[in-house]
């Protein structure tokens, strides 16, 4: 009994003497040109610092992939530049993220269409110099966006873009959709958000993490969900714009129109799979709430719309959404 009673002393005291996990944070500016900021727990400072150096490692390569402004060997922007001249083998990792995009874009109904780079190019020429676009270019451009016009060969592991006229611009979907890849491969428990993609990989020590849904007038937060693994990304027309004799025009774009959409100020989609979610909460951005819902139903996730006067409107389970 005697010996019994010392060794669970020796056990309560090792448990007691091993170090508590402290919470530390991780903050980059270099990928996909926002802030990237990672949170976890360790034991000490220099093994979070290499969980957090080895993540942002993984997500450069992506950011170096999908750039469209920057030559990094070959990359989406050798793709645009080989439109109508010749199919350009890429890392198979492109061929995976485009024919997600594909699979959004019919799910989609056309929504979230990655192939409007050439729309979306003027949209952000006119957000560097302030000045509208004409709508004669928009409507030309409108003109190059056919999916069917990307011609993915995964054997040969090649892009190939039928319409020299045709741009790709991942910027709705490529954030979300690196950060599920690399957070498949992390170690649980930790909280990943790339300029607002957040996703979690287990929950921390004490329970879920809280996410804050952005009021987009401000600071602060109009709402929190809960989350242990999963993603939630928010898309809104406070995080891109320029105005133009006091109306804004933001940067996500209604592709039956060519302009910004207008039904909503932000939308926030939470789901399971982060490049989902990102690619939901731009189609959601510029659909109406209903055909919102259908897809919500279908890919199984949930959201929040936040309406032009700020209000705001919950799909049926946000706020029983546990994960
Ligand atoms: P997000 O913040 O995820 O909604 O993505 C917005 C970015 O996606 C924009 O900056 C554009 O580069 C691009 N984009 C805007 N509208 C669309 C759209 N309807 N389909 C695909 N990409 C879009
Ligand atoms: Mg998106």
């Amino acid at each position: 009994m005697k010996r019994l009673t010392a060794w669970l002393a020796a056990v309560v005291l090792l448990t007691g003497c091993a170090a508590k996990p402290t919470r530390y944070q991780a903050t980059f500016l270099t990928l996909f040109d926002t802030v990237t900021t990672i949170v976890g727990y360790a034991e000490s400072e220099a093994a979070f610092r290499e969980t957090a150096q080895a993540i942002h490692d993984e997500l450069l390569v992506y950011h170096r992939l999908c750039n469209i402004y920057e030559d990094y060997d070959t990359n989406l922007k050798t793709v645009n530049d080989n439109a109508g001249v010749r199919p350009v083998q890429v890392d198979g990792r492109i061929i995976e993220l485009l024919s997600d995009c594909r699979d959004y874009y019919d799910r989609t109904g056309g929504a979230v269409n990655v192939a409007m780079g050439s729309v979306l190019s003027i949209w952000h020429e006119a957000r560097m110099t302030g000045k509208l676009p004409d709508p004669n270019a928009l409507e030309a451009a409108m003109e190059h966006c056919d999916f069917d016009d990307v011609i993915l060969d995964p054997v040969a592991s090649t892009v190939y873009l039928a319409d020299p006229q045709m741009r790709l611009d991942v910027g709705a979907v490529a954030k979300g959709w690196a950060v599920q890849q690399v957070c498949e491969q992390a170690e649980p428990g930790l909280l990943v958000s790339v300029g607002g993609n957040v996703c979690a990989t287990g929950s921390k020590p004490d329970g879920s993490w809280t996410v804050g849904i952005q009021n987009p007038d401000g600071e602060g937060s109009l709402c929190t969900v809960p989350l242990a693994c999963g993603a939630v990304v928010t898309s809104g027309d406070y995080q891109r714009y320029f105005t133009v004799n006091g109306t804004d025009y933001h940067h996500i774009i209604d592709p039956e129109t060519g302009y910004p959409a207008r039904h909503w100020r932000s939308v926030t989609v939470v789901c399971e799979d982060s490049g989902t979610a990102d690619a939901l909460s731009t189609a959601l951005f510029v659909l109406p709430q209903a055909a919102g819902q259908r897809l919500l139903d279908e890919f199984g996730a949930e959201a929040l719309w936040v309406t032009a006067d700020g209000g705001t409107v919950s799909s049926p389970g946000l706020m029983n959404w546990k994960r």
